[in-house]
């Protein structure tokens, strides 16, 4: 019961948001099931919901090994080169790309199965040294980079924002990153869409909505605090 009243609120939460966003877009929510077992995502599919996301390979892998295509996967943690074989045709997205090493891996193995992986392009929006993504002001010569791919499909950006109750700057970076998605999608590349902005997780996906998010990935405040 406590599931469903958690993700009542949270979609709840979502839609208010929405209404007062830049954009007024639907918003699609990720869960986020990581450190939890495979049978919750069975729980929450029941619940309706269509998207989840993890953070590392092997509790991906694990999960979809024991549940099959009953939801849609999503890669929103760090990607290592050597691991993409285990998951590249298994996810709906990679949300974490940010080398080009990275994405020549992905086409590669894409390329040899023909088949067009979806990815978003993280963004280090905070310039955090702890955090992955590749830094603000590099984010349009990386895409120009990413054209050359023919088996990534660009849909958007993702970012993580720092991890601070301060309002204000928090907001900053987010109109940064949705004026970042603006500027991209008017550059009409051939191939590449900025269908998603991917940020927002349990303490600041009110304030990303606003400001013009349309993906959020949220996990604590659905599931209740992590086991690890
Ligand atoms: C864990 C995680 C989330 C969700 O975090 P919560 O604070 O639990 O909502 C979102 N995005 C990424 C990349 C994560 O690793």
């Amino acid at each position: 019961m406590e599931l469903k009243d958690n993700l009542n609120k949270v979609l709840e939460e979502i839609e208010q948001a929405r209404r007062h966003s830049v954009t007024g877009q639907e918003v699609r929510l990720i869960a986020v099931t990581k450190t939890h077992e495979a049978e919750i995502i069975k729980e929450i599919t029941n619940l309706g919901i269509k998207d989840v996301g993890e953070n590392k390979v092997q509790e991906l892998k694990d999960k979809i090994g024991k549940l099959g295509n009953i939801v849609n996967y999503h890669m929103i943690g760090n990607l290592q080169t050597n691991k993409v074989k285990y998951i590249y045709n298994k996810v709906e997205m990679i949300q974490s790309l940010d080398r080009i090493k990275l994405a020549e891996e992905i086409e590669k193995r894409a390329e040899a199965d023909n088949i067009c992986v979806n990815c978003l392009v993280q963004i280090n929006i905070g310039d955090e040294d702890t955090k992955s993504g590749i830094e603000y002001c590099k984010t349009l010569s990386f895409i120009y980079d990413l054209l050359d791919f023919k088996h990534i499909s660009i849909r958007g950006l993702m970012a993580i924002a720092p991890n601070t109750s301060d309002e204000k700057y928090l907001r900053s970076l987010f109109r940064k990153m949705f004026k970042m998605k603006e500027k991209i999608s008017n550059e009409n590349f051939e191939g590449l869409s900025m269908d998603y902005l991917s940020m927002g997780m349990s303490s600041d996906f009110k304030l990303a909505i606003e400001e013009g998010s349309n993906m959020v990935r949220i996990g604590s405040k659905i599931f209740g605090k992590r086991i690890y």
